[in-house]
């Protein structure tokens, strides 16, 4: 049965909300696409992929799938590409997902594209070039295609429809249980994730040094659904982790609103946040790019202006 295919990630939170946002791409591609949940939890999660579109969810529980690193998973792939031969198969572009889609690319002999933005045909991937600023189309060829694309390129929505579960009993051979997991660790972090978050405070080198970021944070505790990001200058200083920074090489953000403070807008920054519905940009040069993309944009100095927003906001 030829047709789209999804690659759902289900964590020990449940199902990643990139299922949801490729299942809404897959459905405009394929009136019946289908989708692939392995590891526990599965189960729990291939009602919710159906609503959202999946004709057929193909599913198991097994552990071997959260226990070992990419191989699993790879195999069982193998097995069911085999079986029903899918023409395309869209992926999240997440650590777990680029490895499974390069190696079965590289087993199967199938065409990978990564950081795709759209799809608009099944023999079409657009990824965005120079920054973000242009897209090119690119072909895809073979019988069988994969395709990482970026995350929030679709808007996930519910999609009624009949759904087909399918338990599937693949045994995993003991040689591809190499690598195994042996521990997590989370992130701990108040308030919404970035990529959640209805509004995002950024910060940029114009906040001068770590001992400012605070500032940020209390603004996104004045702020209901507010998180606190950064640029890359920001994290190659040392300021914030790496989980803070937006942009080409971070994450992309598509809040209602995006503030950012001491940011220049370069654009690999700007490709991580531009789709945001308005920007706020303080900045003290008036020349600075970050005001061409902005709705409001003020010339000034942030490290002032901020602890008076934040007493304003708590005033009420
Ligand atoms: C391959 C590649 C990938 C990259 N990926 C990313 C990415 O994912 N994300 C990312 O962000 N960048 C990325 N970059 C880096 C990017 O090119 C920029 O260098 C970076 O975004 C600049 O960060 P910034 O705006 O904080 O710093 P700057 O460009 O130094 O800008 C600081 C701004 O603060 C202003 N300022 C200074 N003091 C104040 C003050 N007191 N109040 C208000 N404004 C003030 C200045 O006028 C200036 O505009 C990448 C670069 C490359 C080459």
């Amino acid at each position: 049965m030829a047709g789209v295919w999804v690659y759902a990630e289900v964590t020990e939170g449940g199902i990643d909300p990139s299922a949801l946002e490729l299942l809404a791409k897959a459905r405009a591609l394929d009136p019946e696409p289908a989708a692939v949940a392995l590891g526990p939890g599965s189960s729990a999660v291939a009602a919710a992929l159906g609503r959202h579109g999946a004709a057929r969810v193909y599913w198991s529980d097994d552990p071997v799938y959260s226990d070992f690193v990419a191989e699993p998973a790879v195999f069982a792939l193998q097995q069911l590409v085999a079986e029903h031969g899918p023409e395309l198969i869209l992926f999240a572009t997440s650590y777990d997902s680029r490895d499974v889609a390069g190696r079965l690319s590289a087993l199967t002999g199938a065409t990978l594209v990564a950081n795709a933005v759209d799809i608009p045909s099944f023999d079409i991937a657009q990824t965005a070039i120079m920054g973000g600023s242009t897209r090119v189309d690119v072909r895809l060829e073979g019988t069988l295609k994969l395709v990482l694309t970026r995350p929030k390129s679709f808007v996930a929505g519910e999609s009624p429809g009949d759904c087909e579960t399918i338990a599937i009993d693949i045994v995993v051979p003991d040689n591809l249980k190499r690598a195994k997991i042996v521990e997590r660790h989370t992130a701990q972090a108040a308030g919404p994730k970035l990529q959640d978050a209805s509004v995002v405070i950024a910060g940029g080198r114009g906040l001068q040094g770590a001992e400012n970021f605070h500032l940020l944070d209390e603004l996104a505790e004045v702020i209901p659904g507010a998180a606190v990001g950064g640029t890359r200058a920001v994290v190659d200083a040392g300021w914030v982790p790496y989980s803070y920074q937006i942009g080409q090489t971070g994450s992309t953000v598509k809040p209602e609103v995006y503030l950012a403070f001491g940011i220049s807008g370069a654009t690999q920054h700007v490709v991580g946040m531009k789709g945001a519905k308005r920007i706020v940009a303080v900045n003290k040069d008036e020349d600075a790019p970050i005001f061409a993309l902005a709705d409001l944009g003020v010339i000034g100095n942030a490290l002032e202006l901020l602890p008076k927003l934040i007493e304003e906001i708590r005033k009420g």
